[in-house]
């Protein structure tokens, strides 16, 4: 199919941006979803801004520990190795990966992806578990949003329509974090059944600091708080680990029925991978 008449507009700053915005336009940025639904008549937007002329928005900067991803960073670049220092590159390029295939890597960008709000997105589950903060700007002023704030529900966040997502901030990971991200689904090129990743710190041989997130595992990106709390103050081992995996999958967890994979089937997954993950991240 072909998408409806809509008008096209290209800022060349992000003033620009958010005026058209303002003016009722939607944002195209990498345009892999945006596009798709167009096509699908599934959106139907008057009018189109396309912020891909606009400069300075496809930076990676690391400032005071924190490092924030501006809105045409790709995909693609969190492959590359060192591109975001320490465990925390370690973690994106682990589960960069798993996002669709080099095509779409190469145009989507990380904060197309936090804007449109796909339950099973990695990113969207990544940004929960490590605190990100979304930066969203509008004509009103700019205002930053924790993850956990921002998801709401299936492709539905806290942005309001006149707001451009501008950046989003992870704090980086201490040195001495072990990281790991896994993923089940149907096809290679399939949206994740479950997705889980990890962080863990293991300091004298206890944990003292996890961060689970979960993609696909209910309606929004859900960090598993309950899953964590079992392991603070435990010595890795295997059956830490597998009692982290049940109390994601029955306490943190609110999986929706899917065709090919029932609520039960869901939760068994979540246990497996959830265990799986904590063992890749701290070897035991
Ligand atoms: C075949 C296929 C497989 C895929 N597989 C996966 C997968 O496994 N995992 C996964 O996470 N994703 C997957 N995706 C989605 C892909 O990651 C997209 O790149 C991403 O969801 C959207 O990013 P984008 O930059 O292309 O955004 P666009 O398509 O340009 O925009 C998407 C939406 O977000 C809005 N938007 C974009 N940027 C901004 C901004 N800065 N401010 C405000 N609003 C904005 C747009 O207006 C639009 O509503 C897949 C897509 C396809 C087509």
């Amino acid at each position: 199919m072909k998408p409806a008449a809509f008008d096209y507009l290209v800022p060349q700053t992000v003033a620009g941006a958010v005026d058209a915005l303002a003016a009722g336009a939607q944002v195209l940025a990498g345009g892999q979803s945006l596009l798709l639904e167009m096509h699908l008549q599934r959106a139907h937007p008057a009018l189109v801004a396309d912020i891909n002329r606009v400069p300075g928005l496809d930076t990676l900067t690391v400032v005071d520990g924190t490092l924030t991803v501006g809105a045409l960073v790709r995909h693609k670049t969190f492959e590359s190795p060192g591109a975001v220092p320490g465990p925390l590159g370690d973690l994106f390029a682990r589960a960069v990966g798993y996002i669709a295939h080099p095509p779409i890597r190469a145009r989507g960008t990380m904060t197309g992806n936090l804007a449109w709000a796909h339950p099973a997105s990695e990113w969207c589950a990544l940004a929960v578990a490590l605190d990100a903060v979304v930066e969203l700007r509008s004509t009103r002023g700019t205002r930053e949003i924790p993850a956990e704030d921002y998801f709401l529900g299936p492709f539905q966040t806290a942005r309001d329509p006149d707001e451009l997502l501008t950046a989003v901030r992870y704090p980086l990971l201490a040195p001495d974090t072990g990281v790991a991200f896994t993923e089940h689904r149907r096809t290679g090129f399939s949206f994740a059944q479950v997705a889980v990743g990890a962080a863990l710190t293991v300091r004298e041989g206890v944990i003292t600091g996890a961060r689970i997130g979960l993609a696909n595992c209910a309606d929004r990106p859900l960090r598993a708080h309950n899953a964590e709390r079992t392991l603070i103050g435990s010595e890795p081992s295997q059956p830490v680990f597998t009692a982290a995996g049940e109390a994601a999958a029955e306490r943190d967890a609110a999986p929706v029925p899917e065709p090919y994979a029932d609520v039960d089937y869901r939760r068994h997954v979540v246990a497996v991978l959830v265990a799986r993950t904590l063992r890749e991240a701290a070897p035991v």
